[in-house]
C-alpha cells in the first residue's frame, strides 16, 4: 500500500474508530499534511516505507546528535530504508552512527535494527526486560538511564502500556520527547492485552505530564507541538472510553463483542479486533480495581459503579 492510499484509508476507518469524531479526523489529517513547527537542528527523521492502518504514514525513525548520532527505531531491513537513515545522518554532518535505541520490540520499530547495526557498526541497545529478544544487542537500558549522543543525552523513560518494555526518550536540552507508540501524531495507541496494559498505560501518560515537553516526536504521524494538551487529551479519551464500557455493562452487555458493538459504531472490519482489544484492556483494568468480575467469557459489574 502506498502512503497516499494508506492516508485515504485512515480517513475512512481508523480515525473514525480511534477518535470517534469526524471533526477530530479532519483536524488531524490537516496536521499530518502540514506540521506546524520544526524539529531542532540536531534531530532528523526518515519515515519507513511501511504505511498501514497501524503504522499511519509509516514508522518514523529518528536520528539524533551531531558528530556521533543515535538512531531511534529501525523499522525495515531493506537497503533503501537503511540508505534513507544514513543519508539523514550524513546531511546532519554526522561522522558515525554510534548507537541504535528501540522504543519497543514490535516489528515496525525493531525489524531493521540488526541490519543497520551490521551495516554501520552501531551498538544496539534494548530495554532490560527484552534482553536477548533480537539476539544481537550490545547493551541494555532501564528507567532513568541516561544515554549520551554527540551534543547531549537522552533520558530513558520506561513507559509500559502499549508494550510492557516500551520506552520513551526525553531530551531535556530542547525539551523533546520521542514517544514511540505511546503517543501518536494522530489517532490513539493500540493497547492489546495481555502484554498491553491499560492501567500501566494511563500511569505512563500521567508520568509524562511531569516533564517539560515542547515537542513530541511520535513513532507514527506528524510531530505534536502542544504536548501537555495532547497528553491530557489522551488520558481524557481513555477515561471516557472507560465510562462507555461501564455504561454498556449497566445496559446488560457483558461480552467483549457486545460491548465493542455498542461503543464502537461504524468500525470497519479491519479494525474490529483492535476495538475489541481496547475494550478487553479496559475490562482488565476495571477487574483489577475490583469494579468488574469475569465469569467465563462474561463480564459483570460488581459495585455500584
Ligand atoms: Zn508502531
Amino acid at each position: 500500500m502506498r502512503r497516499r492510499e494508506a492516508l485515504a484509508l485512515f480517513g475512512k476507518s481508523s480515525l473514525a474508530l480511534l477518535c470517534g469524531s469526524h471533526r477530530f479526523l479532519r483536524r488531524d489529517a490537516e496536521a499530518a499534511e502540514k506540521p506546524t513547527m520544526a524539529k531542532p537542528n540536531h534531530i532528523r527523521h526518515f519515515t519507513a516505507d511501511n504505511p498501514g492502518i497501524m503504522t499511519l504514514q509509516g514508522t518514523n525513525q529518528y536520528v539524533v546528535g551531531k558528530e556521533n548520532v543515535v538512531v531511534i527505531d529501525v523499522a525495515l531491513s531493506a537497503d533503501s530504508n537503511m540508505d534513507g537513515i544514513i543519508e539523514q545522518a550524513e546531511a546532519m554532518g554526522a561522522k558515525k552512527i554510534e548507537k541504535i535505541l528501540l522504543t519497543h520490540i514490535h516489528s515496525d520499530h525493531c525489524g531493521g535494527a540488526l541490519a543497520l547495526k551490521k551495516r554501520t557498526g552501531a551498538k544496539l541497545g534494548i530495554h532490560r526486560s527484552r534482553a536477548g529478544y533480537l539476539g544481537g544487542e550490545d547493551f541494555q537500558y532501564g528507567d532513568n538511564d541516561r544515554i549520551a549522543f554527540g551534543g547531549g543525552e537522552l533520558h530513558v523513560l520506561h513507559t509500559p502500556g502499549h508494550e510492557s518494555g516500551h520506552c520513551c526518550f526525553y531530551e531535556s536540552g530542547d525539551r523533546v520527547l520521542f514517544s514511540g507508540d505511546n503517543i501518536l501524531g494522530f489517532g490513539t495507541a493500540v493497547i492489546r492485552p495481555p502484554d498491553g496494559d491499560m492501567t500501566d498505560y494511563l500511569k505512563s501518560l500521567e508520568r509524562l505530564l511531569g516533564f517539560d515537553i515542547s515537542v513530541i516526536l511520535p513513532g507514527h504521524g506528524p510531530l505534536i507541538g502542544k504536548a501537555e494538551a495532547k497528553i491530557k487529551e489522551y488520558i481524557q479519551h481513555r477515561l471516557e472510553r472507560e465510562q462507555q464500557v461501564l455504561a454498556a455493562l449497566r445496559n446488560g452487555r457483558n461480552t467483549i463483542g457486545d460491548i465493542t458493538q455498542m461503543i464502537y459504531v461504524d468500525v470497519s472490519p479491519a479494525l474490529q479486533r483492535v476495538a475489541e482489544f481496547s475494550v478487553q484492556a479496559h475490562l482488565e483494568k476495571l477487574m483489577r480495581e475490583g469494579r468488574v468480575k469475569r465469569e467465563t467469557n462474561r463480564y459483570l459489574l460488581l459495585s455500584d459503579n
